[in-house]
């Protein structure tokens, strides 16, 4: 097993809800409730789980767009979790964001050009630097030099995807947080970004975090994967073991709604259908959050919380019943 370049220890990332007359937050909205994980240098973690389960926060935390409420991140072993703007400032350039709307985060009164370098306008390149270094990261994601020139309205949404992969590379990072990045293209054009990620990934040796409903992506793309609801890690494990062998109801019920074209193994596929919505994270429920929707909770679901155990060897699971 190699070093890993990101490890998140016990992380807790609360919101607080409404004020009382003195200050003091009303509630707090657990959005990451103890959650742990290592992602190794060149690899790929895949996150997945239902939109609000939490993975989006775990993602900003990673690279501090959000200071965490506890717990350890470390980046190449050093715990950047609670670290001052001036101590993080040259680590945040060696970890960056790809986000999900590529057009939203993109300046529409900036050309591409401009785009993709204003990351290194505090590098101390000359401007001939910057724009060599700006046709090399254009060229890289799969661009013309004629888009330069260009502003983000002049592009489809697979293009855009591209810049901002570029404006993302600009800094020359080791670990990138790719937060659902093709879930605002086309069908067509998904397949290609994700090919763009990986011959990145072998080209640069980076590694990802990457962050998706889509279980046949994250499929396709991870070394591991981590199962997340309502804030917390229900299964983890390296992605062949993982779906070759789920064992926790939630992953299940969550494949289960992936459909299977083979009708002969769609027939054979036990399914787990999932009854209600998910629980508020402001109040959710003692024990094992999934206890309300899981077809097998017992009287003990309500009241331990189950822990993260090894199962099998690299495959963790949080359930009583495992
Ligand atoms: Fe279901 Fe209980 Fe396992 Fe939670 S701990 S997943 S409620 S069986």
């Amino acid at each position: 097993m190699s070093t890993p370049i990101v490890e998140t220890q016990h992380l807790k990332m609360y919101f607080p809800v409404g004020r009382t007359f003195s200050g003091k937050p009303r509630r707090l909205l657990k959005a990451v409730d103890d959650v742990s994980f290592s992602i190794e240098k060149g690899k790929t973690f895949g996150l997945v789980g239902e939109s609000g389960c939490g993975k989006t926060t775990v993602g900003r935390c990673l690279v501090r767009l959000y200071e965490p409420t506890d717990g350890r991140i470390l980046f190449n072993g050093q715990d950047i979790a609670r670290m001052g703007e001036r101590e993080l400032a040259p680590i945040r350039r060696r970890m960056q964001m790809i986000f999900q709307d590529p057009y939203a985060s993109l300046n529409p009164r900036m050309t591409v050009s401009s785009i993709i370098a204003e990351p290194l306008r505090k590098s101390g390149m000359s401007r001939q630097e910057q724009l060599s270094r700006v046709r090399e990261l254009v060229s890289l994601v799969g661009l013309k030099d004629d888009h330069m020139q260009r502003y983000p309205h002049e592009f489809s949404g697979g293009q855009r995807q591209r810049v901002g992969i570029a404006r993302a590379l600009a800094s020359s990072p080791d670990f990138i947080v790719c937060d659902e990045p093709i879930s605002a293209l086309d069908v067509s054009i998904q397949a290609q970004v994700i090919n763009t990620l990986e011959s990145l990934q072998e080209q640069l040796g980076l590694s990802y975090l990457f962050v998706s409903h889509d279980l046949s992506m994250v499929r396709h793309i991870s070394n591991e994967v981590g199962v997340m609801y309502l804030g917390c890690m229900v299964e983890r494990a390296p992605v062949g073991e993982l779906y070759a062998h789920m064992l926790h109801p939630y992953t299940k019920a969550l494949m289960s709604a992936v459909p299977i074209p083979d009708p002969d193994l769609a027939a054979k596929t036990e399914r787990i259908h999932l009854s209600g919505d998910v629980p508020t994270p402001i109040d959710p429920p003692s024990g094992c959050r999934f206890r309300a929707r899981c077809p097998y909770a017992t009287a003990r679901c309500a009241q331990e919380r189950p822990e993260l155990r090894e199962a099998a060897p690299g495959h963790f699971v949080a359930c009583h019943l495992v």
